[in-house]
């Protein structure tokens, strides 16, 4: 089973308009479904064939209805229940632009983080791959993905850690690293204080490996959208090109590439094979209108299509 991890899922809720009117009323119509980075990840392992269960903090009468549209989506799930509201994040769609309004959600009390952290143990225990994604809501640690981290890490359990800011600090100065990394190359820039192009791998290669914070990570992954990623793993330089396809929706390529690097790694497969996946899965869901969706029946054509090369 792999366990996907989401702390502060939302309904994600998608509104469509022609045209966007300031100071006036605005007729939508609306698509709901349920997010977070780690509920985009479950979608598509669910689509992949994966047993799956996702897990998290769930809170109120959002939390219920997000326990709903994970049943519609085929989402096992065992989250904890927090007495605040789960929030609602709104993707305003209009005038060919995408405008955001983001919640940042309810505040987790100590005794509802450490009853997570026992559901968590259990669910680690029947795991093959663990996922950990997303912000972090307030009243949890920045400290938390580096608790979660250790306990799967100590289970023997593969953890793959894909978030942000304090949360992504705190767990690469853990003594205990996550056994894989996707930061995208903005995200990597950010951390190194470069600005890199898919242009300069030898210089990225040679920036992160003299940088201790990822020194003793199984997998850094560097995903640069259409271009593809870049993987450094077990000594090698593995370079990923996309092929050439119309994007339709990007939102959610990176979630999509965290769910096949997920899959190949709980199948054991070899190093090819785990970054062609994840590639193949970012590729077809920038083909999908949907966030956190794949055109399944081009699966067979854009794995075959990914190139690997050694650097
Ligand atoms: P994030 O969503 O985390 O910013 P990226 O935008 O780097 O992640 O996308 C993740 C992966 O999805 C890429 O490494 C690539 O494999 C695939 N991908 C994203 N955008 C495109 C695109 N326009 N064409 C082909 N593949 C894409």
């Amino acid at each position: 089973m792999i366990l996907t991890v989401t702390m502060n899922p939302s309904i994600d809720t998608r509104y469509t308009v022609d045209h966007l009117v300031i100071d006036d009323v605005n007729r939508v119509t609306a698509a709901k479904t349920a997010g977070g980075k780690g509920l985009n990840v479950s979608r598509v392992l669910v689509q992949l064939g994966d047993d799956v269960v996702a897990t998290g903090l769930l809170g109120g009468h959002s939390g219920a209805y997000l326990g709903d549209l994970m049943d519609a989506d085929g989402i096992p799930h065992r989250f904890t229940p927090i007495a605040g509201e789960s929030r609602t994040c709104i993707a305003l769609l209009h005038d060919g632009n995408q405008t955001e309004l983001l919640e940042s959600g309810p505040t987790v009390s100590a005794e509802e983080l450490g009853a997570f952290m026992d559901n968590y143990r259990d669910l680690v225990a029947g795991a093959s791959c663990v996922t950990l994604s997303g912000s972090l809501p307030k009243g949890v640690p920045a400290g938390c993905y580096a608790d979660l981290v250790r306990i799967a890490r100590e289970a023997g359990v593969p953890v793959l850690l894909d978030t942000s800011g304090a949360a992504l600090d705190a767990a690469l100065a853990s003594d205990v690293k996550p056994t894989l990394v996707k930061p995208n190359l903005t995200e990597v820039n950010g951390l190194l204080g470069t600005s890199f192009s898919p242009d300069d791998l030898d210089e990225l290669r040679a920036t992160l490996a003299a940088d201790e914070r990822f020194a003793g990570i199984d997998w850094v992954v560097v995903s640069m959208g259409a271009a593809g990623s870049v993987a450094f793993h077990d000594g090698r330089t593995l370079r990923a090109r996309a092929p050439r396809i119309d994007a339709v929706n990007a939102t959610g390529s990176g979630d999509s590439t965290i769910a096949g690097f997920a899959h190949a790694i709980a199948a054991g497969s070899d190093a090819e094979e785990v970054l062609r996946c994840g590639n193949t899965c970012g590729t077809l869901n920038a083909m999908d209108p949907q966030t956190g969706h794949l055109v399944m029946e081009s699966w067979d054509e854009i794995h075959g299509a990914v190139e690997i090369s050694e650097l």
